[in-house]
């Protein structure tokens, strides 16, 4: 029934498109709408959120402006149409049920951080939540690690399990509360429970005063958080701290701190309102800080990094545990080594049974294993390393419409995605694919995010190496396959999430990566014109002696670049062990060609006396990093440029003199980091593009990336640098989906 409506009346409708379900839209709709007194409908749909409003044109422009400013804070709009339509004299503004269409393009949420009145409702004892673990509304809770199909409601999430009380429903069911659709909603009396387990028995009274008394006496937790299992121990106690590293086999990789608050996060780290805003956001990740002189943690916490990864609690469980424990906690991977995070309780009992003492249990099943992720501030920006819980899968909008395409990544930090339209899905961080466990999640993932969003691919992309298990995957698919160089991805990747796909300087630096010419490469230059790469400089190439065993050994490369500069006796006096390699570089057997800049940062590393062993990827680089400290300098050594190569053996006879004058570690630390600089900037400068993409795992470095970037701009450049995808491996699958689609349009 349309009726005549009245003179000056106008009727709207606005599709959002991106992450816009399961975030609290419609109740924030229907707030604005009758706030306004517009009537009208909201409704979710398979691609995306539909509004109509009608009102008086002001409200109506008003309602827009609300709109963007007070949409929830974890919703993604990633599309937007306003069209004007006929009014029809509604008077009421209604929630309409959701309509089942064809699927085009709708965003599956991420998981979010407990919100303030969540928190404060936890926190009340007179509340009917009073420290419930599985507190949360339509502003925040877990999404994407309960949500078995779309779209998104109870009944597609493991939540079905459990009915909903009276009190729960009747806040399900009323519109105006913050707890409508929330899809999770539960309490004390309806939802999943919390229990404590040590070893076989379980225990009676409260599992969180238990759990406090296990980590008081130094003792692995294992609690099952949002997206898997967690590892907790006393991160002030050095004894309790080796003791998770001895179990965990991880000896020197850095580990995370959960903090029990932000005031407390102060007294360890140096803390500025952007990192403060990234810690207390939806996504609540990982985030990396400098330290300070105040509190200490145990030394064995952080042994390389000059940063220090701390989360605060972001779900209620965490919070009620951080409560009766109010310390710094240890929070690593519920796994062992580079495994995939533990999900499921008995798999825990398992696995995790000769690594904690004790397990923090729930009967809430969690559908996928989703890590922390781990982001910093650059810039005054975030910047994501690794992109896991609350940010997996939301979309990356992309500069043009993709087919329908799979990429499977790379093989370290593996991640995948499919591309549709101008939308890249990236599934969570998976891992380094050398397991048959990591294997497994790989190809689940990869099935996982085809059935979630119903896609199937007409196309897969992977890296051009041969020998990479993701690569092997997409050549036996079946499906059509467009090999994409490594660091061709990386930067395009970089390009992509910046918005652009052409007319730029790509930098492309990191550890590994199978060339064009079958060499590893590491150090590229890549001027990017109408979709061709030319690689316009690189480092000059030196060989790897052994191979895999030169990425741990960083004397390996060392005596490599000695050879090279000065010859083999110079070689085997600055390093005896090296005499072993001279067949090797004589002959050049068993050592591949590589222009990388890692491997020429482990062996800088070394021959600065600063790393002996790579335990971890970067671990030399980490290093030689923290190793600047405060120093101020721009002393640099220098690479010699001819015809796009740059040729390191000046810059190392340098760095062997500057040792042998007794120059300290920092010093030649800055230089080095200088040099690099330096060398990017010359580039960017004979190329008279102005954009200029930073991609590879060494811009995890933060010393080199804010050095190039304050360079680079001080001559009137761009710099675009990652933001939503990593710049490490994490990131390339992404770039894969952006050019192989262009390789086939
Ligand atoms: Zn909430
Ligand atoms: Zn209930
Ligand atoms: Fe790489």
């Amino acid at each position: 029934m349309i009726r005549a409506a009245p003179a000056g009346i106008e009727r709207l409708r606005v599709n959002l498109g991106g992450a816009v379900q399961g975030v609290g839209f419609r109740p924030t709709v229907y707030r604005l709408a009758t706030g306004l007194s517009l009537s009208g409908w909201v409704r979710n749909s398979t691609s995306g959120l539909v509004i109509e409003v009608e009102g008086r044109a002001e409200r109506l422009s008003e309602f827009l402006d609300l709109l963007e400013r007070e949409r929830p804070r974890a919703a993604l709009i990633t599309s937007r149409a306003v069209l004007q339509t006929e009014p029809q004299g509604s008077r009421l503004f209604e929630i309409l049920p959701s309509v089942e269409a064809e699927p085009k393009s709708v965003s599956v949420p991420a998981d979010m951080a407990t919100c303030r009145a969540c928190l404060t409702e936890i926190n009340n004892p007179a509340d009917r939540r009073f420290e419930y673990a599985f507190t949360n509304c339509t502003a925040c809770g877990p999404r994407y690690t309960i949500l078995q199909n779309i779209p998104y409601d109870r009944t597609n999430t493991t939540m079905r399990a459990f009915t909903m009380c009276p009190a729960c429903r009747r806040e399900y069911e009323t519109p105006v509360d913050r707890r409508f659709h929330a899809q999770p909603n539960a309490c004390p009396r309806c939802g999943p429970h919390v229990w404590m387990e040590r070893r076989a028995q379980g225990k009676e009274g409260s599992p969180f005063v238990h759990a406090a008394a296990v980590l008081a006496c130094g003792e692995i937790l294992a609690l099952k958080g949002i997206g898997g299992f967690q590892l907790l121990v006393d991160a002030l106690n050095e004894t309790a701290v080796e003791r998770m590293r001895r179990h965990k086999r991880r000896q020197a990789k850095p580990f995370a701190v959960l903090m029990p608050s932000l005031e407390m996060a102060r007294e360890f780290c140096a803390l500025n309102p952007p990192e403060e805003e990234l810690l207390l956001s939806a996504g609540a990740p990982i985030v990396l800080l400098r330290t300070r002189a105040g509190r200490k943690l145990a030394a064995n916490v952080s042994k390389s990094s000059p940063y220090i990864g701390v989360m605060l609690p972001y779900s209620p469980l965490h919070h009620l545990l951080t409560k009766h424990f109010p310390h710094p906690l240890v929070a690593t991977s519920g796994n062992l080594s580079e495994e995939p995070i533990a999900t499921d309780n008995e798999e825990a009992r398992q696995k995790l049974f000769a690594v904690a003492d004790a397990f923090l249990m729930h009967d809430r099943p969690i559908v996928r294993p989703c890590d922390d992720s781990v982001a910093r501030v650059s810039r005054g920006e975030p910047q994501l390393l690794r992109r896991a819980r609350g940010y997996a899968p939301l979309p990356v909008v992309v500069p043009t419409s993709l087919p329908p395409v799979l990429a499977v990544g790379g093989h370290l930090k593996n991640t995948v995605a499919i591309g549709a339209g101008r939308e890249v899905f990236l599934s969570q961080h998976i891992g380094d694919l050398d397991t048959l466990e990591s294997r497994r999640a790989f190809e689940r993932a990869i099935q996982e995010l085809c059935r979630l969003y119903r896609f199937k691919p007409e196309l897969v992309a992977c890296d051009l190496h041969p020998d990479y298990a993701s690569a092997r995957w997409a050549a036996g698919s079946g499906l059509p396959m467009v090999r994409v160089q490594h660091h061709h991805a990386h930067v395009a990747a970089c390009a992509a999430e910046n918005g652009i796909e052409s007319n730029y300087l790509g930098v492309a630096w990191d550890g590994t990566g199978y060339g064009l010419d079958g060499t590893i490469w590491g150090g590229e230059f890549f001027l990017v014109r109408d979709d061709r790469f030319d690689r316009i400089a690189h480092l000059r190439p030196f060989r790897l002696p052994g191979g895999e065993a030169a990425v741990r050994q960083g004397w390996r490369p060392a005596a490599s670049l000695l050879f090279e500069t000065f010859g083999v006796k110079e070689m085997t006096n600055e390093i005896p062990a090296a005499s072993v390699l001279r067949p090797v570089l004589e002959r050049g057997v068993h050592a591949p060609w590589t222009s990388s800049v890692g491997r020429l940062f482990d062996a800088v590393a070394y021959l600065a006396g600063i790393a002996e062993e790579n335990q971890f990827e970067g671990q030399a680089a980490m290093n030689l990093e923290r190793a600047i400290g405060d120093t101020v300098s721009a002393e640099a050594y220098q690479f010699d440029l001819r015809n796009g190569v740059a040729d390191w053996s000046a810059l190392i006879a340098d760095i062997c003199a500057d040792r042998q004058k007794g120059a300290d570690a920092s010093q030649i630390a800055a230089r080095f980091h200088n040099a690099l600089a330096n060398w990017i900037v010359e580039v960017s400068e004979s190329t008279g593009v102005s954009d200029i993409v930073l991609s590879g795992g060494v811009f995890q470095n933060g010393y080199l990336s804010e050095r190039v970037c304050n360079l680079l701009e001080a001559r009137g450049l761009r710099v675009l640098t990652h933001r939503q995808v990593p710049p490490n491996d994490g990131g390339i699958a992404l770039g894969q989906a952006v050019l192989a689609a262009r390789c086939t349009s």
